[in-house]
């Protein structure tokens, strides 16, 4: 094309210089046949690059190019051709724009795309019935400004979503919804929002019976566990055959209002996110408390129990929570230590929040149970629980607490050696002084 623009040129050059030769040797005036024939050659190139410019400034893209002639025919002839196939690509772009648009709006999740600030960028249908979105005054706005559960602001603050946040819709309280929140390009963010309002009720249905059955189950135990031991306490009258039977009911009924209370308690751990007290605790004072408790459990058994606990480091929270978890991990400790063991229990804070450990040179658990222990019911081995008389429920009430105290449990164990249960609780969580 640019050798035929040059080509064109040149001859268009050659044929004015010939003209303008000719009429000079009429007219023998060679200057002004060259000025005239210059001046009508500009004029002509200023009337084609006018009829360029009022051809590109018109809005349709449709209209084919003025007739040119020479090289300005080839100038519009190209330009036309770009953007010809500069509209086509377009189409297509927008043909896949549109089938993309046209396929998340019928999704029955909600799509949402944030900018590096959190900042609304594009949503689908379904945002607008799950989370209350309009389209398009929203857009530009902080998602926090309109999802504003404080669990949300918290999560998205966090920036850790390895894990999905549930919690009520905005539009509507009955609503329940799930946000999977994904980092993608330039640390933008896209949000899938799932409505789980079936499985929530499910779920709170499960909960419910767990604990109307601990509840109803209660009275007629604490009967049968009452009269149990009025047998008991006259023992001298009973017929020796039935003494022990009935010690052993005595002792099994107990393990079934130890576990009965535990489920009650997880019962009324998992009904709310956070505990109603958010008081700082004397944790110092409370594990004091714990470890005398400790030492009553351990007996004669000759455990050395020890306590290095920092008095200026106080923790946000319920205190009858903390002091379940605690004590759970404490009582864990001297029952699965052998007699003469050594338990230290230690509190300290930091720059990352604040600590609890409780060490044990106990049996140890093998590293393959590790990760299940915290689960309802785990039991490392059952013989061991009977033993001991648990319920296989104090670790769960142990995460359970450590999660609406933002804190974390960290378990390190070497069989035949013994473990150490450590409490993490972030800074938010810790007052100091
Ligand atoms: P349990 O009431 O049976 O003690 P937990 O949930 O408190 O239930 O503990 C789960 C299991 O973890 C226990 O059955 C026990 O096998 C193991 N375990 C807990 N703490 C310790 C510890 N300090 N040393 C060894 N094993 C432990």
């Amino acid at each position: 094309m640019n050798q035929n623009w040059h080509g064109a040129l040149i001859r268009h050059l050659l044929l004015l210089a010939t003209a303008c030769l000719i009429v000079g040797l009429i007219t023998g005036a060679y200057g002004w046949s060259f000025a005239v024939g210059l001046g009508t050659y500009l004029a002509w190139t200023l009337r084609q690059l006018l009829r360029l410019h009022a051809w590109l400034s018109q809005h349709s893209p449709d209209t084919p190019p003025p007739d040119g002639y020479g090289l300005w025919g080839d100038v519009f002839d190209s330009i036309y051709q770009l953007q010809r196939r500069d509209q086509r690509a377009r189409g297509r772009l927008q043909a896949i724009i549109d089938r993309v648009q046209v396929s998340t709006a019928a999704l029955k999740d909600a799509v949402v795309m944030l900018d590096t600030d959190g900042n609304l960028e594009w949503w689908n249908r379904a945002a607008e019935t799950l989370l209350g979105l309009k389209t398009p005054q929203d857009s530009g706005h902080p998602i926090s400004n309109l999802v504003r559960h404080p669990r949300f602001k918290e999560y998205f603050a966090a920036q850790n979503f390895q894990e999905p946040l549930e919690i009520p819709s905005p539009v509507n309280d009955h609503l329940r919804i799930q946000l999977y929140l994904t980092r993608y390009g330039n640390n933008e963010h896209l949000m899938l929002v799932r409505d789980v309002t079936r499985i929530h009720h499910l779920e709170q249905m499960r909960k419910d019976f767990i604990a109307n059955v601990s509840h109803e189950l209660r009275t007629p135990l604490t009967v049968i566990c009452g009269y149990l031991e009025t047998l008991l306490d006259n023992a001298e009258d009973l017929n020796p055959r039935w003494l022990r039977a009935l010690q052993q009911m005595q002792q099994q009924g107990g393990r079934m209002q130890a576990l009965l209370n535990d489920l009650l308690l997880l019962a009324k751990l998992e009904a709310t996110d956070y505990p109603s007290a958010n008081a700082p605790v004397a944790v110092d004072l409370l594990l004091l408390s714990i470890k005398n408790d400790a030492q009553a459990l351990s007996g004669q058994r000759n455990q050395r129990i020890s306590l290095e606990a920092d008095t200026g480091v106080r923790l946000r929270g319920s205190e009858a929570e903390l002091r379940s978890a605690f004590s759970n991990l404490v009582f864990n400790a001297v029952k699965y230590t052998p007699d003469q063991g050594e338990i230290r229990i230690r509190w300290w804070g930091d720059e990352r929040g604040a600590h609890l450990s409780v060490q044990d040179s106990g049996i140890g658990i093998e590293a393959r149970h590790l990760p299940r222990l915290t689960e309802r019911f785990y039991r490392v081995d059952s013989s061991r629980a009977s033993d001991t008389g648990g319920t296989g429920l104090g670790l769960a009430i142990v995460k359970h607490v450590l999660l609406r105290h933002h804190g974390q449990l960290d378990i390190s164990s070497v069989s035949g050696k013994g473990s150490t249960f450590t409490c993490h609780f972030e800074k938010v969580q810790v007052v100091r002084g």
